[in-house]
């Protein structure tokens, strides 16, 4: 990261003028990104899927972007299956008494107020998992220990988050009264990392939680001197049934409101633990400091819109709403900021050899901020089901991501951890790609 931030430090200064204002230099500033980041991690905090806090949320949103010269803000509620948690505590029973750190991962089920106590029986990965014969887990408390390490891109997080995403049905399906991963991040801190996990039809979920990193190499090591370990945990989490979520959004209107609009998608809620400043605060806060730059810049030939989605974290419901709802309704292209704070190092889209002189425009708006190209075809974050649904025109703006897994969907997650000189340098990236993109008369990706 440091050796990255240095390279870009040394880009930043032969930068062209017009970048100067973007400068990465300590003391850059962003005011109306960090207005918003700032804002919402204070004024609203966590914001759970489904929950009063999250509606606080999108009444927070709405009126800021009012405040902000937005047009047409609206609210588009639909209803959530919604999981609130409970109390969390556990400890080690025999051979070793001591207290254990984790917390429940959302979906998961409860132990009731008695707890839950049971033999851990540890596997290395989920292929280990899945090996395990049907019924070798009864009563028992399956430990998933298959450990993330940090890597620029965030690649990892896919491959590794089976173990949360899948993990605990699995276990349950072998008859696992409950489950225990190791948490999905990349960090020592003694703090877990919740995230979603899903049931399979009609399964009965069971407690399923993270531990901290600490605490799962400390279980580990007990279970290697031999003896049986045994483990107190009492979750009681609870489905409080279907309640209202939403999606907001709001626009920059163009001077042709004919032309399909351009889409900078975040989302809006965040899980309980933090206050969701870089899951997803700063995606938002990028998304609509960048239109907001574009229009002080002159009114844009196309609708800029940004989509604040609700209920991501939970399985991209807010997404995958907004593309039902807006299905035939064109979209340009499409661009999502949802990877914490990092500075913007990388470009791809998912037109790059269809559209080369459009792409090479981008190129040259991004290059003086540190940003080159990938050849990678980019498909875009979870907000974007609509663009993708379309078939339609996806820009990624890839973060160094190194450091994100550490705090990642942990109490961590707090306005402390956004750095003001990367967040106006991923300002200055969006706001010159979109100002490119929302300028463009013709097709963005022409039909191949
Ligand atoms: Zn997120």
């Amino acid at each position: 990261m440091k050796k990255t931030l240095l390279a870009l430090t040394a880009l930043s200064l032969a930068a062209p003028a017009t970048a100067q204002r973007y400068d990465l230099e300590p003391g850059a500033h962003d005011p109306i990104a960090w207005d918003f980041v700032e804002g919402i991690s204070t004024e609203v905090g966590p914001r759970l899927a489904g929950t009063p806090d999250e509606a606080r949320g999108r009444a927070w949103a709405m009126e800021w972007l009012r405040a902000n010269g937005f047009a047409n803000v609206v609210e588009e509620p639909f209803m959530h299956d919604t999981w609130v948690r409970g109390e969390e505590t556990a400890r080690i029973v025999s051979p070793y008494p001591q207290p254990i750190v984790l917390t429940a991962l959302g979906r998961s089920g409860s132990t009731g107020e008695g707890g839950l106590i049971a033999e851990v029986v540890r596997f290395d990965d989920m292929a280990e998992l899945e090996a395990a014969p049907a019924g070798s887990l009864a009563g028992k408390i399956a430990f998933i220990d298959h450990a993330m390490r940090a890597t620029m891109d965030g690649s990892h997080y896919g491959y590794f988050g089976q173990a949360r995403r899948r993990g605990p049905a699995i276990a349950a399906s072998k008859g696992a009264a409950g489950v225990v991963i190791r948490s999905i991040g990349s960090d020592t801190d003694r703090l877990p990392h919740t995230g979603g996990t899903g049931w399979d039809e009609g399964q009965e979920p069971i407690p399923a939680a993270a531990l901290s990193n600490p605490d799962a190499d400390n279980l580990t090591r007990m279970l290697e001197r031999g003896q049986p370990v045994t483990l107190e945990m009492t979750l009681t989490p609870r489905f409080v049934g279907m309640t209202p979520s939403g999606n907001v959004t709001g626009e920059i209107v163009g001077r042709d409101p004919s032309l399909p609009p351009v889409l900078l998608a975040c989302h809006l809620d965040s899980w309980d633990l933090g206050t969701g400043a870089l899951d997803d605060g700063v995606g938002c806060a990028v998304a609509a400091a960048a239109a907001r730059r574009v229009a002080e810049a002159g009114r844009p030939l196309r609708t800029i819109r940004v989509l604040f989605a609700g209920s991501e974290e939970t399985g991209l419901y807010g997404s995958t709403a907004y593309s039902e709802a807006h299905a035939d309704e064109p979209i340009a292209a499409g661009i999502e900021s949802d990877t914490g704070m990092g500075l913007i190092w990388e470009m791809s889209s998912n037109f790059t050899d269809t559209n080369p002189d459009l792409y090479q425009r981008m190129l040259r708006a991004v290059d003086g901020y540190g940003v080159g190209p990938s050849t990678d075809v980019a498909a875009g974050g979870a907000d974007l089901n609509v663009v993708r649904d379309q078939g339609g025109a996806i820009i990624e703006l890839q973060q160094d991501i190194s450091d994100y897994f550490g705090i990642h969907h942990t109490a961590n997650d707090t306005l402390d951890k956004v750095d003001p000189a990367i967040l106006a340098q991923n300002v200055a990236v969006w706001a010159a790609l979109v100002n490119v993109l929302a300028n463009e008369a013709g097709p963005i990706k022409p039909a191949e």
